[in-house]
């Protein structure tokens, strides 16, 4: 018998909002749309087709939000791993400008879907770009122009005056505040969209890893004690998926990050460290981002990680990048620690597109994912009710396949995160 899935031990598993257990598919089902993985791609597109009326099942193999969607740095970051100047360059203006159009509305249907559904998840606005370096801080104007002219009106730059009522850290230079930006509480977040995909009608099967999907019209989605006949399917697996496609696991690397949350501050403590209470991204090749939880722990993350790590190792590693940004929490208790996996691109950008006529998949936002991933949901609906013009925007992107190929890659990478470390560390 295949073993129960749960969440990991993670400040989000001890602090999310009480959900059903959902059985596991069991027979035959029949629907509109199946869709593999309940995150936030997943699920973004089950709310989106459910309101447009489709019979849509979401199969899980574990629990709602079991991957990145509700273990993640909860910050909502606009743009793409790869931002727009990048796009101009590799992809031209064009291409730029159809991406540019949709690079902030991923939080946009975050902040919508909040509201209408009253989902409780702690949604906080604004995020800082921290820079070290007075080249970072530069590299930060450029930002705030380059996001300017694709229409963001929500920036600020943030000098070194003026930092220390945004964070209590010696460590930076000045920052970049979007106030388009947030965080939420992830897993709340994930949790709230089931219930609000459940409430249109929709059904979740939990428990219900898929092992094979047969193309055809309808076609046949497998798991262990059941299958889904369906018009359409959506991949939606990310870092999780494995094998189940192979096309798709050859193009893309799973990457581990982690992340530690503190005991809880006082009042004082947390209002030093973050007075405004926005999230807080350095502007590092290998990234720190924190943030305070809404019970004012520090959930602080960093690092990228290959294969299981055990929480004192992610403690540790973690606790030194914390000690150099807050030195004034050299001594506080760590309450947890653990790891999720994303899904690096070479490109770092998404990989999205159809196999066959009627399989859809979007993946690989190259750990900056919560916008996106919301909105390659809504696109997918889209492009299911026969308005692709916007998912073809990056279903356009080029694949690449990683240099080394599967028994390569991963030390190719490694050496690749060194270079960069030591790149940050010079301060070049
Ligand atoms: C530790 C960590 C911190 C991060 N911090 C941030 C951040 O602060 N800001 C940001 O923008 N991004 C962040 N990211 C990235 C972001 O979380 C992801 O890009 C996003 O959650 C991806 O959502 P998803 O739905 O595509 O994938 P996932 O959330 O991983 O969901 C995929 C789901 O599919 C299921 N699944 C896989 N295979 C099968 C199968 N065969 N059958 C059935 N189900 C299957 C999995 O169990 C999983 O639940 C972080 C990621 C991690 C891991």
């Amino acid at each position: 018998m295949r073993e129960q899935l749960d969440y990991p031990a993670s400040y989000y598993a001890a602090s999310a909002n009480v959900a059903p257990l959902r059985p596991a598919l069991a027979g035959t089902e029949q629907c509109d749309v199946c869709i593999v993985g309940a995150g936030y791609t997943g699920l973004s597109a089950a709310i989106a087709l459910a309101e447009a009326g489709f019979k849509v099942i979401v199969l899980e193999a574990a629990r709602v939000g079991f991957g990145a969607s509700g273990r993640n740095g909860g910050q909502i970051i606009n743009s793409y791993s790869r931002d727009l100047d990048v796009i101009e360059r590799r992809h031209g203006r064009d291409q730029a400008a159809a991406m540019g159009a949709l690079a902030f509305e991923g939080g946009r249907i975050i902040r919508e879907r909040v509201a209408k559904y009253g989902i409780a998840c702690d949604l906080k606005s604004g995020n800082l770009f921290a820079a070290l370096t007075a080249k970072q801080l530069d590299e930060l104007a450029e930002k705030k122009a380059l996001w300017e002219r694709y229409g963001h009106t929500g920036l600020r730059l943030i000098g070194t005056a003026e930092l220390p009522s945004y964070i209590g850290s010696k460590r930076y230079v000045g920052a970049l505040l979007d106030e388009w930006g947030g965080h939420i509480h992830p897993l709340n977040l994930t949790l709230g969209e089931a219930a609000a995909f459940e409430s249109l009608g929709g059904q979740i099967f939990e428990q219900s890893a898929v092992t094979r999907i047969d193309p055809g019209t309808p076609a046949a989605v497998h798991t262990a004690k059941g299958l889904v006949r369906a018009e359409f399917v959506i991949v939606a697996g990310n870092a999780y998926l494995g094998d189940l496609v192979p096309a798709l696991a050859e193009k893309s690397l799973p990457c581990g990050t982690q992340i530690i949350a503190t005991e809880p501050l006082t009042e004082t403590a947390a209002a030093e460290l973050l007075p405004q209470d926005h999230c807080v991204e350095d502007c590092n090749y290998m990234l720190d981002y924190y943030r305070l939880s809404a019970d004012r722990r520090l959930l602080y993350g960093g690092g990228t990680v290959y294969g299981a790590r055990d929480s004192a190792a992610i403690e540790a590693q973690i606790r030194a990048n914390l000690k150099k940004t807050f030195p004034q929490l050299a001594d506080v208790r760590v309450d947890y620690a653990w790891t999720g996996n994303f899904l690096l691109t070479l490109s770092r950008l998404p990989q999205a597109g159809r196999i066959g006529s009627n399989i859809y998949y979007s993946q690989g936002c190259s750990g900056h994912g919560v916008t996106y991933s919301h909105l390659a949901g809504v696109m997918l609906a889209e492009a299911i009710r026969g308005q692709g013009q916007r998912f073809d925007v990056f279903a356009g992107l080029p694949h690449y396949a990683f240099p080394g190929g599967r028994l390569l890659r991963v030390p190719m990478l490694t050496l690749g995160a060194w270079y960069y470390g030591l790149r940050d560390r010079l301060g070049v």
